[in-house]
C-alpha cells in the first residue's frame, strides 16, 4: 500500500507534475480495492469513537495534514495513487469531514468522472448543515458522485448527540434527510453505524431500509489495535 503525500520528490518518473513539498500526512492513500482521499483534518463532531482521538492515520500512514490540498494537488495524489495500480473506486475519506470542503468535494468529483473513475464519499451527513446555500445532494449527484456512505451511528437523536457530539443541534434529523435526499438522487446510498454498545443496529438498520438504503456495520477499533483502518469508527 502506498500513501500519496505531498513531500515528494520535485520530479517524479511518471513525469506528473509533483506539487508542493511543505506537507506532511497522506493525501491520497490505498486501501483494499480503493484509493482513499484526506482533503481535511476538520470536522463538525466529535465522535466518541473516532480514530483521531488516538493514532494518527490508517492503513499506517499519517493523515495528519499540515495544510488542506487544494484540488490539483488531490487530483495529482490521485494519479500518483493509481501509478501503483488500478483500483475500484476512490473515496472521500479522510481524518476529517469531507463536505467541509464541498467546492473541493464537487470539483474532484467531476474530475472522476470525466476519467471514468467511479467515486464515492464517505461523510456524516452534515453537508446541508454545514453548506446552507446549496443543495448538496442535487450537487453531488450532478458531479457524478456514484456512492454515499453516511455514518448514522444511531437510532435516536439522544443516542447520537451523546456518540457522535456534533456542533448543530438536531443533527440527528439532518443526516437522516441528507441519506434520504442522496437516495432521491439516485446515488446508490448506505448508512453506517459502529458496533458500539449503546447503539441500537437492528434500529439503524430499519431507519435505512425504509428509505431504500443498505446498511452497513463499521468495527469499533479501539487503542491499542493492531492496525487501524478508516472504517473502524471513523
Ligand atoms: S469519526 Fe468521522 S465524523 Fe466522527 S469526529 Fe471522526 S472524522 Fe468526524
Amino acid at each position: 500500500m502506498t500513501a500519496v503525500r505531498r513531500r515528494v520528490a520535485p520530479t517524479h518518473p511518471s513525469g506528473l507534475e509533483v506539487m508542493s513539498t511543505s506537507q506532511s500526512g497522506a493525501v491520497a492513500y490505498r486501501g483494499g480495492n480503493t484509493v482513499y482521499l484526506n482533503i481535511t483534518n476538520r470536522c463538525s463532531s466529535a465522535c466518541e469513537f473516532c480514530l483521531r482521538a488516538w493514532t494518527d492515520g490508517v492503513y499506517g500512514e499519517s493523515l495528519r495534514l499540515d495544510q488542506e490540498p487544494r484540488v490539483p494537488e488531490v487530483t495529482n495524489a490521485i494519479e500518483l495513487a493509481f501509478l501503483d495500480g488500478p483500483a475500484a473506486e476512490v473515496a472521500f475519506c479522510g481524518f476529517g469531514e469531507p463536505t467541509m470542503r464541498l467546492d473541493v468535494v464537487l470539483a474532484v468529483t467531476e474530475w472522476l468522472r470525466l476519467h471514468r473513475v467511479a467515486s464515492r464519499l464517505d461523510t456524516n451527513g452534515h453537508g446541508r448543515l454545514l453548506n446552507p446555500d446549496c443543495d448538496v445532494p442535487a450537487a453531488l449527484a450532478a458531479a457524478g458522485l456514484g456512492a454515499v456512505s453516511v455514518s448514522l451511528n444511531a437510532a435516536d437523536p439522544a443516542t447520537y448527540d451523546a456518540i457522535c457530539r456534533p456542533v448543530f443541534s438536531e443533527a440527528f434529523r439532518a443526516v437522516v434527510r441528507f441519506a434520504e435526499e442522496c437516495v432521491e438522487q439516485e446515488i446508490n446510498t448506505t448508512l453506517t453505524a459502529v458496533a458500539h454498545p449503546d447503539v441500537d443496529l437492528g434500529g439503524v438498520a430499519a431507519i435505512a431500509s425504509a428509505m431504500g438504503a443498505g446498511f452497513r456495520v463499521r468495527g469499533l477499533a479501539r487503542p491499542g489495535a493492531v492496525r487501524a483502518q478508516k472504517g473502524d469508527g471513523a
